[in-house]
């Protein structure tokens, strides 16, 4: 794995390398144009340009003044990260391997249907938290990723793909690492995506999925403005939970299950809950019967998402009538559960399958 792993080399770094302006917030980018002594709305034009327009050279952005675009790009970058990989699915989905200022290496997804656009970005640099199901897990966690490099992988993906500026697109924060686990950050790019002088994205585009932070998830619903919540259950027992998801022995089920309860569902709103059926472990009956005991009286709908097979994880996915049988328990119980099949499976960019790890990543074969 070539990742640099510390906060060192990355601080280290930072001070040889201009400072990208990607996760600069407006009013972060007009204080910044105050302090050099320009007016607060060239930080509105510069936030334009970058995010609106998607220009990644101070010297293009030709309604400033020529001395504040060469001093820009004297001290800033605007930069993408460096594309290392890519591979396609048969259904479309892309996979991308894109590599950080420091050397570390994120995937991002790229995922078209029919009417709509997602991307799956990641928020860390590997994942402490070592669910057993998750390919991204074995890397262990690297760092966590800064609003900037966030948000370039979402410009990244949006440019590679030749997506017009004004086609609305969906982010889903479901890629490497736990988003709640790097709050501020996952936050200030959420705010810049959602801001209407950028991307101007709803809310409703954006879905956080985490696997059961719940002290983030009560800080996120502290939070007005914030993205759909997302919660990655899996199992119904706090034995098995705490078994295949080890953040289950911090915040064990009925602790989630409250928290989830007292998140402060907007109006139309519901909590999307993510349930991963493995084989002989989270499929039968009496799984359908207790999950459907949690999910009572809450603002919950539940994707149920068959395993996706991932090189030397200890897990397999379910037939496809065991997989209806579960769903159709759920049904009958009054439960909205519907089966999502994961795209992007052929390239390892389906649910759990991101890992950049030369040896465990088949898309590597495809570069
Ligand atoms: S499922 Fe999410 S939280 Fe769990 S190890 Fe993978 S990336 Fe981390």
């Amino acid at each position: 794995m070539r990742v640099v792993d510390s906060h060192m080399s990355l601080s280290r770094l930072n001070r040889i390398q201009p400072t990208s302006l990607l996760g600069t917030s407006r009013t972060s980018l007009s204080l910044l144009l105050n302090r050099r002594g320009e007016s607060s709305y060239r930080g509105d034009q510069i936030f334009r340009w970058i995010h609106e327009r998607r220009e990644a050279d101070f010297q293009a952005m030709s309604d400033l003044p020529a001395s504040l675009r060469a001093s820009l790009a004297r001290d800033y970058t605007v930069a993408r990260p460096q594309v290392a990989g890519r591979s396609q699915a048969g259904d479309g989905t892309s996979k991308w391997v894109l590599r950080l200022a420091d050397g570390a290496e994120i995937e991002t997804v790229f995922i078209p249907y029919a009417h709509r656009l997602t991307l799956c970005v990641s928020s860390q640099v590997g994942c402490a938290f070592g669910c057993t199901f998750c390919a991204t897990a074995a890397m262990g966690r690297v760092r966590d990723l800064t609003a900037a490099e966030i948000i370039g992988q979402v410009l990244t993906l949006l440019e590679g793909h030749e997506v017009a500026p004004d086609r609305r697109f969906n982010i889903v924060f479901m890629g490497m690492g736990e988003p709640l686990d790097n709050f501020d950050e996952v936050m200030t790019a959420f705010d810049i995506l959602t801001d209407p002088l950028g991307a101007g994205l709803s809310w409703r585009r954006i879905t956080l999925s985490t696997v059961g932070h719940v002290d983030g998830i009560r800080r996120l619903g502290a939070r007005q403005h914030r993205p759909r919540l997302a919660v990655s259950l899996n199992a119904t027992t706090d034995l098995l939970r705490g078994r295949i998801m080890p953040i289950n022995k911090k915040w064990p089920l009925a602790v989630l299950r409250q928290a989830m309860a007292d998140f402060p569902v907007r109006p139309g709103e519901r909590i999307t809950c993510e349930y991963v059926l493995m084989a002989g472990e989270t499929d039968d009956c009496e799984d359908a019967r207790r999950l459907a005991r949690f999910l009572h009286g809450l603002p919950a709908r539940l994707n149920l998402i068959p395993w996706n097979p991932s090189p030397g994880l200890p897990h397999a996915r379910p037939d496809d009538a065991t997989i209806e049988r579960f769903r159709d328990a759920l049904l009958r119980r009054g439960l909205d559960a519907s089966i999502r099949f994961s795209r992007g499976g052929e390239a390892a960019a389906a649910c759990g399958q991101l890992v950049t790890s030369r040896d465990a990543s088949p898309w590597r074969q495809h570069s």
